[in-house]
């Protein structure tokens, strides 16, 4: 098996409720983005219930869901009135009112995962101090909070330097590039100071970005997806190729690296663990997110069980599925298009088409682009539609 750490979960004398009792249940996702959307999709094919609670009214998942509360995800009151109507709460997005969660942990709420492994995670460099704590390895680190101190850290870890944004970073927004120290001023304002909190990265020349999705039981067994390669365009992931074309030590590496860095969080369900493999056969963790993501989407069509099915089997006590690929390969390919107006759909549907024509390609067409601007406030970049083709032959 592609897998690694393919031990089945088993729910054998477990208290957890019956599989009989799970359309009966309300799963409460903070956030209805396209990952809310496909684990909605996910959810009416078990006949489990999906609430969400998101501000936009025409959110992704909104045509999907059992039930829309309109609110924010950053607001504590909303989390806790949303909460009412769930038996057990997860996120689609981390960054959400991971106070609001805790407090309502103490009061018995359940939270999948818990609370305290989404205020470590939303935070990145408070994610990094923990893996360091759990000696993952990773690229050099530091908080920077003065001009003299990003440049000490110059010093140190040389050029380019990588400063990153502690809090609300996606997309690569959030990060910056310094070449040079004359560069370190106007790369702090373009995050917007240091009053955001930022801290900078050692340069990690790697030679491919990796994925592991790794999945954990209410009851603590952990399931692991075969690891997929990542190819970014402008810090947006556009390739996802599965299995990863490396040697099979490296995939055992970075599967353990991954594993390990999940077992270090509390709660049940789908991570993602974004690596990087260096020239020098290292694996080092870039970040974690604590919820299915871009890297997994290929697993709808590709594995047995998809990341999505797999979320839901874990928060409601379910036994976890087998995450083994059902074909030898698959590519998931994602369309970015930029601020090109109608020429940027033409091109979409151009290639729509062509999909079509692929036998095995899956099209998922998942955000409206008017809608990714409200949701990001941006028109920089959008994100036209997603693309997913299995590439069957043997
Ligand atoms: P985001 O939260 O936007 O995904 P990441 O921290 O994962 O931000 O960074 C986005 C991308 O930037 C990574 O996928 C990788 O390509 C690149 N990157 C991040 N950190 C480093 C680093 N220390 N050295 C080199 N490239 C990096
Ligand atoms: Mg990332």
């Amino acid at each position: 098996r592609a897998g690694a750490s393919m031990e089945p979960a088993s729910t054998e004398g477990q208290s957890d409720p019956p599989v009989r009792g799970v359309a009966d249940r309300v799963v409460g996702v903070l956030g209805g983005g396209q990952l809310g959307k496909m684990l909605c999709q996910a959810a009416s094919q078990m006949g489990i219930k999906v609430a969400i609670l998101d501000p936009l009214k025409d959110c992704p998942a909104n045509s999907v869901c059992h039930e829309h509360v309109v609110g924010s995800f950053n607001d504590g009151v909303a989390v806790r009135e949303f909460a009412k109507r769930c038996d057990v709460l997860t996120v689609e997005i981390e960054h959400v009112d991971a106070v609001a969660l805790e407090k309502l942990e103490k009061q018995g709420v359940v939270c999948e995962p818990k609370a305290s492994a989404i205020t470590i995670i939303q935070d990145k460099y408070r994610q990094k101090g923990h893996f360091s704590k759990f000696g993952i390895p990773m690229a050099d680190f530091v908080e920077v909070d003065t001009l003299s101190s990003i440049e000490k850290a110059g010093e140190i870890f040389g050029y380019p330097l990588m400063v990153k944004s502690k809090r609300l970073a996606y997309d690569g927004r959030g990060n910056a590039v310094a070449h040079d120290k004359n560069e370190l001023s106007s790369v702090v304002s373009s995050l917007g100071g240091f009053e955001h909190g930022l801290y900078v990265e050692r340069w990690t020349p790697f030679a491919k970005e990796l994925s592991v999705i790794v999945a954990r039981s209410r009851d603590g067994c952990t399931v692991c997806y075969p690891v997929v390669e990542t190819i970014h365009k402008d810090n947006i992931c556009h390739l996802v190729e599965a299995p990863a074309q490396i040697p099979e030590k490296m995939k055992k590496l970075a599967t353990s690296v991954a594993e390990k860095a999940i077992k270090s969080l509390e709660g049940a369900g789908v991570f993602a663990v974004e690596l990087f493999l260096t020239n020098d056969n290292q694996v080092l963790l870039n970040e974690v997110a604590p919820r299915p993501h871009n890297s997994g989407h290929h697993t709808i069509e590709a594995c047995y069980t998809s990341q999505y099915e797999q979320h839901l089997r874990a928060i409601l006590g379910l036994p976890l599925g087998d995450p083994a690929m059902k074909a030898p390969a698959a590519i998931m390919y994602n369309i970015l298009g930029e601020d090109e107006g109608d020429s940027g759909f033409v091109l979409a549907h151009q290639l729509i088409k062509r999909a079509l024509n692929i036998p095995g390609a899956s099209v998922h067409w998942y955000a409206k682009p008017e809608l990714f601007f409200q949701r990001f406030g941006s028109k920089e970049r959008w994100v036209i539609l997603q693309l997913w083709g299995l590439l069957c032959s043997m």
